[in-house]
């Protein structure tokens, strides 16, 4: 059985191991050049958030004393190239997936390098494919310097220079932190959707470890324990100028899919005063930054960490597969009732970490693999 896999991340190298290990004829295709490269390109002292033992990806264990408790981006790209050396698995490097299409009973994968048929498709290319920067009125004309989280790489060239971050999330709290300790002249956060905030380890357990735990209770009563916990831990933020968040983790992660952000000193920043709380950007007048109700900011820098989008249309739009926020409609093994044969992973979230998932589901997507092969012979 011939399986083509878009994308060389965590997701994609799971997928193929699992299913080599079953036997399945297995060829990577990832446009960069290396496994990883999203990892590679993130930004310096970014850790995982899940222990290495969660992390882990199928066949081979991700041990803390090798790897760190929680990974660095280095650790963990070092993982990844361990993981595809150690399954011996075949990447084909600088090959872009540009569309998936069905020819009788054969997908073609047209690529960069010409179209490739396969029995199965696995599309791997990241639940954070594509930068989103919203479309503010007046963006253009902003005089100062405007990028996405994802072109952030470290806070050194900040210092001295007074930066506005957008959307205090997983990524913004940690970058905004960032920018107090290099020095920013002055540091504001715009927030339109107060983040839940938590640590990563409460009493000394892992949070993914405890989300096992949450992942059974309901909805309701998992967003009422994460919020007593994060009362706990550090108290009413709303004092210094942080909204409280409208929704819990768990009903956010269920209708966002959005994690929960993992305070790394965001928090004493903001009881220190080194960070001002703002509203929601509304647009850009010239140099300054138009807030929702009416006041503005000037500042030299906007960091817009404002998330991503799966960017799936392009490749498997016109197959009718995604639902209407552009994610796949099947996962865990289960293809499309139109697509047999395609297979998604890395596109699901919940509490334990979607590393953890992305193990789970490529074990259920080689294990449905098998059963259509043992069908066919
Ligand atoms: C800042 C950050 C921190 C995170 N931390 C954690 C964490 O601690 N724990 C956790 O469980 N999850 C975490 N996640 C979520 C998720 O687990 C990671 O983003 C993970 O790297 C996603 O793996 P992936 O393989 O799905 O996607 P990616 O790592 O993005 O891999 C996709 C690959 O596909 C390639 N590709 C894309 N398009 C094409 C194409 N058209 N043709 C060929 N190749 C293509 C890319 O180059 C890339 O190599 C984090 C996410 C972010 C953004």
């Amino acid at each position: 059985m011939k399986v083509i896999v878009c994308g060389a991340g965590a997701a994609g190298l799971a997928a193929a191991a699992t299913l080599q290990r079953s036997g399945a004829d297995v060829t990577v295709l990832e446009r960069a050049d290396a496994v990883g490269a999203s990892w590679r390109s993130r930004y310096d002292g970014l850790r995982l958030n899940t222990t290495a033992r969660m992390s882990a990806l199928p066949g081979m264990p991700c041990r803390s004393r090798e790897y760190g408790e929680f990974p660095s981006r280095d650790d963990w790209v070092r993982y990844l190239g361990d993981f595809a050396a150690h399954h011996r698995l075949h990447v084909r490097f600088g090959v872009e997936v540009t569309r998936i299409t069905r020819a009788a009973d054969r997908w073609i994968v047209e690529t960069s390098c010409g179209p490739i048929d396969s029995d199965i498709v696995v599309v791997a290319v990241g639940h954070d494919c594509q930068a989103l920067v919203p479309d503010w009125p007046g963006r253009d004309g902003f005089g100062g310097e405007l990028l996405h989280s994802s072109a952030y790489r470290n806070a050194d060239r900040f210092g001295g220079r007074a930066v506005l971050v957008v959307g205090p999330n997983v990524t913004g709290t940690e970058i905004a932190h960032h920018l107090v300790a290099a020095g920013a002249a002055r540091v504001w956060v715009s927030c339109r959707t107060p983040p839940n905030l938590i640590q990563r380890k409460i009493f000394g357990v892992s949070v993914n470890v405890l989300g096992m735990a949450l992942e059974r209770l309901p909805v309701r009563v998992a967003d009422a324990v994460c919020r007593l916990t994060a009362w706990f831990l550090f108290g009413d933020l709303q004092r210094y100028g942080l909204p409280a968040a409208g929704d819990g983790v768990a009903t956010r992660l269920r209708n966002r899919h959005q994690a929960p952000a993992y305070d790394d000193g965001f928090v004493a920043d903001l009881k220190a005063g080194h960070i001002d709380v703002v509203p929601a950007v509304c647009g850009f007048d010239g140099d300054d930054v138009l807030l929702d109700g009416g006041a503005r900011v000037r500042p030299d820098v906007v960091i817009a960490a404002t998330g991503y989008r799966c960017g799936l249309e392009r490749l498997v739009g016109h197959l009718g597969v995604l639902d209407d926020s552009g994610r796949p409609v099947a996962s865990r093994g289960h293809t499309h009732p139109e697509a047999p044969g395609l297979y998604f992973n890395g596109y699901r979230v919940d509490m334990t970490g979607q590393l953890r998932l992305m193990r789970r589901d490529a074990e259920a997507l080689s294990a449905a693999v098998e059963r259509v092969a043992a069908r066919l012979s």
